[in-house]
């Protein structure tokens, strides 16, 4: 039974010294981790298709990153880049410009910061003062971090229950859920419905051209792995050149591999599209907080000095590990590994479909991957509750999964991308095994 003897005391302190409020879903105490398995201080044994929510894409402790870290540590920790300059921050710095699919002429800038909520926080600054616009449109289902400004952002509004005056200057539109159209909108009316519900924004919220940037999810993470529709982001891209307003794509949970590709925006290459900024963070540094800013030099440049920065954004340790993922990607072929495991999965998942009732729509884009649960397919009722006893049940099995949608009635597939088959296939059986077992109450 969960939790063992020595994990129970520690979560009993837990209990004691940390808020309520700093959610723990699951009866586990992590003792040792490598690759997608984590051992509790009991010796018990769980595979791990959450990876810190979408933070671990090569896998924790990856060797290389730990050699990395050990070796950058016997020569300095932080680096001081706020004051001088260390080499670590100006060649990740380099290699995810060359890489980032923003647009412009391939001239890009990066700046570091150490979570997904601050590196959002700043490219809304960036978009701000390059626009000199006051306004941003954010998406229904989003989710951009907790601090004021990215709290305001996110949309699920237990996050900022009793913590109003929310920031200024952020109006919301419907972001495409094509699983749950509105009545009597049809899937072929939908692009149409959801851009005049944008210009409803326009017109009742903020004019156009008071808007500096829209923020977008390529596939939305807490909102249910909803990926965004292509000829939807086509339309947006659009929308955004005619008026004068920047796209930022917030890849902090999409981004680095969890695709396939190593930013989800890639994808919007074959409806010629691209973001103006691109937000990371999570995986980019297997565990250490660290995001990034990425966008062509002439957003970048013209911020005034002051206005972004930090005490321990880029620090030497952490761009050290994201120096380390970078080169694991390129050796272990992870992307090709991600698309992989990816078609596996959504084969073995739509096949369930066909099996089990109760699971309404699955989607994803590569190996991030989404099976929404309904209690009736007509309705499309949210299994809300069973979801949450599908996640007990199979936390017991030894699979710590994790939820997501508006709902909480959504399971996420966010394993490590070193996953290998064998694993792969314990947890695709526990999961399957679990839904069986519920499903038959
Ligand atoms: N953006 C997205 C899309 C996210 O999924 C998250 C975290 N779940 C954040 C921003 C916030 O990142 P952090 O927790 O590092 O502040």
């Amino acid at each position: 039974a969960l939790p063992g003897p020595k994990a129970a005391a520690v979560i009993a302190k837990r209990k004691e010294y940390v808020p309520n409020s700093v959610s723990c879903a699951y009866p586990v105490v992590m003792e040792k981790a490598q690759g997608a398995i984590i051992q509790d201080p009991d010796g018990n044994l769980f595979l791990d298709w959450v990876g810190g929510v979408g933070v671990l894409n090569v896998g924790h402790a990856h060797p290389q990153v730990v050699a990395a870290i050990k070796q950058q540590s016997e020569k300095y920790l932080h680096g001081m880049f706020n004051i001088v300059t260390h080499s670590g921050y100006v060649n990740l710095a380099e290699q995810l410009a060359a890489i980032a699919p923003v647009k412009g002429n391939g001239k890009n800038k990066v700046f570091f910061a150490n979570s997904g909520a601050e590196v959002n926080e700043n490219a809304i600054k960036i978009a701000k003062t390059y626009t000199g616009r006051p306004n941003i449109i954010v998406f229904s289902g989003a989710f951009h971090g907790r601090t004021l400004l990215t709290m305001t952002m996110t949309s699920k509004k237990a996050y900022t229950k009793g913590v109003g005056p929310l920031a200024n200057g952020v109006f919301r539109a419907d972001f495409p859920y094509l699983y749950r159209l509105p009545k009597g909108i049809s899937s072929a009316d939908a692009l149409d419905y959801y851009l005049a519900r944008l210009r409803k924004v326009f017109e009742e919220c903020s004019p156009a051209d008071q808007i500096a940037a829209m923020v977008l999810e390529p596939v939305q993470g807490e909102g249910g792995f909803i990926p965004a529709p292509l000829p939807w982001i086509k339309a947006i891209r659009k929308i955004c050149d005619e008026n004068g307003i920047l796209l930022i794509a917030d890849e902090v949970q999409c981004g680095f591999g969890r695709t396939g590709k190593m930013f989800a925006s890639e994808y919007w290459k074959s409806v010629a599209a691209a973001p103006d900024i691109i937000t990371t963070a999570k995986s980019i540094a297997d565990g250490l907080p660290l995001g990034g800013v990425i966008a062509n030099q002439k957003i970048m440049d013209q911020v005034p000095i002051g206005v972004i920065g930090g005490t321990f954004g880029g620090n030497a340790v952490a761009c050290a590990a994201g120096l380390a993922v970078l080169k694991i990607f390129k050796d272990e072929q992870l992307l090709a590994r991600s698309q992989k495991i990816g078609e596996r999965c959504i084969r073995e998942f739509k096949k369930w479909q066909t099996k089990y009732p109760i699971i309404g729509d699955v989607r994803g884009l590569g190996s991030m991957i989404g099976i929404e649960f309904v209690t009736d397919r007509t309705t499309k009722q949210p299994a809300t509750e069973f979801v949450k006893q599908l996640i007990q049940l199979c936390v017991k099995k030894g699979l710590i999964l994790e939820n997501a949608g508006v709902y909480s009635n959504v399971i996420r597939f966010l394993a490590p991308l070193v996953i290998t088959d064998e694993q792969l296939t314990v947890g695709l059986s526990i999961l399957e095994e679990s839904i069986q077992e519920l499903s038959s109450r």
